[in-house]
């Protein structure tokens, strides 16, 4: 096997420190990176039945010639199989065929996988290792690192859960050749979020390659990706459980739930969401004077770059409020939003005048 080249971004959490590495092409060596920081023997490891049948073998045979004993579980892919009764599946699984408390469960998926896998690592047996084997662009920048894990409610997404931070996210950029282009661009919009959030660079860069990015010739891929890690690792590393600064991840969040919620979770992809979501707080700055127009013009090209939805159509900008003022998010009753000051900076406001808001989303009704 000839040399593979491989990056390290460190999660700062003291004792619960841990890496995460990059390669391209190199998945067949996610099982000897477990090795230098897992004891267990058993590893079990969860995939969606897409997912599943085109990596999971690869992946056993890397646990297994590390000397793991390793198994597989398939449970089938969707959003709405991100539920309690999946979990309690797994534990069946666990329990039946004696995993011991020094197991270690791998998630091999996308957001979905990830999160559930999580939600049951933390909870079998009071808490097993865990360890991120993310497959989806938006797994690879944003949900597998930072540790939130759980399962959606049929009264709320993301209702139960748990922080609860992996051992290892191991992740090689080569498994996003099978991803559907639309999920791929749909990851695209946390990286953009990165751009606006935190890193000018960043966002030039984006701007050069996305066309390059979704044709699935950029060979900046993985730099981009590890970028987008340093970020997010950097933010948890000072903000594990969302106190403070670890809510500017939220940009363009809380516009974007309330339209997925508002949709039922089907008609939008939540990073298409989150474009609107972010389209939308852009706009709002610029109404308030905090964000010169130009910039927030630059955010709407390179999200039509990427093909994402700037707009959205057959809902009521009354009701998008409505469900902003439900979210977990929001504390006495004020809608908190993160809005850009300049490409790479946000900041957190409460003091929003509703009519703002209302004449934003109001604008931007529209066909797509
Ligand atoms: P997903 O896990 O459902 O994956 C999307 C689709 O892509 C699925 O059909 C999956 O089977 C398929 N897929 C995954 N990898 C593939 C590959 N390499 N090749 C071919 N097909 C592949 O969805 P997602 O977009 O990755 O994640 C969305 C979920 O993540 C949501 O539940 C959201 O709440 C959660 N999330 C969690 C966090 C967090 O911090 N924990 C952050 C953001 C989002």
């Amino acid at each position: 096997m000839g040399k593979i080249k491989m990056e390290t971004v460190k999660v700062n959490l003291g004792e619960r420190s841990y890496n995460i590495l990059i390669t391209t092409g190199g998945i067949e060596k996610a099982g000897a990176e477990l090795k230098s920081v897992i004891p267990d023997e058993k590893v079990l490891v969860i995939s969606d039945s897409r997912v599943g049948p085109l990596y999971s073998e690869k992946v056993l045979e890397s646990l297994r010639q590390a000397d793991f004993d390793a198994d597989d579980f398939i449970f089938n892919e969707g959003e709405d199989q991100k539920i309690l009764f999946t979990v309690e599946r797994i534990y069946s699984f666990l329990a039946e065929y004696n995993y011991p408390r020094q197991c270690t469960l791998a998630a091999l998926g996308g957001g979905v996988t990830g999160d559930l896998t999580g939600f049951a690592a933390a909870t079998y047996m009071r808490g097993v290792n865990f360890v991120q084997i993310p497959t989806t662009l938006l797994a690879m920048v944003d949900s597998s690192v930072g540790g939130k894990t759980g399962v959606n409610h049929r009264l709320s997404k993301n209702l139960i859960g748990a922080f609860y931070q992996p051992r290892l996210v191991f992740i090689d950029t080569d498994v996003l050749k099978t991803l559907a282009p639309e999920e791929f661009r749909s990851g695209l919009a946390e990286v953009i979020k990165y751009g606006m959030i935190a890193d000018p660079e960043l966002f030039l860069t984006l701007e050069d390659e996305t066309g390059n990015l979704i044709a699935g010739n950029s060979s900046s891929l993985e730099r981009i990706i590890k970028r987008c890690c340093e970020i997010k690792a950097e933010i948890v590393s000072r903000d594990e459980r969302e106190s403070g600064v670890r809510a500017i991840l939220n940009f363009g969040h809380t516009v974007g739930h309330a339209i997925e919620a508002l949709t039922n979770y089907h008609k939008y992809r939540h990073g298409e969401a989150v474009a609107i979501g972010m389209i939308a707080a852009a706009r709002i700055a610029v109404k308030i004077g905090m964000l010169d127009d130009m910039q927030s013009q630059r955010l709407w090209n390179l999200l039509k770059q990427a093909k994402l939805p700037y707009r959205f159509s057959a809902l009521d900008p009354a009701d998008i409020i409505e469900r902003m003022k439900k979210d977990k998010k929001v504390r006495s009753g004020r809608i908190r939003l993160v809005l850009p000051k300049k490409i790479g900076e946000v900041e957190i406001r409460d003091d929003v005048p509703e009519k703002t808001l209302l004449e934003v989303l109001e604008e931007m009704q529209g066909e797509k």
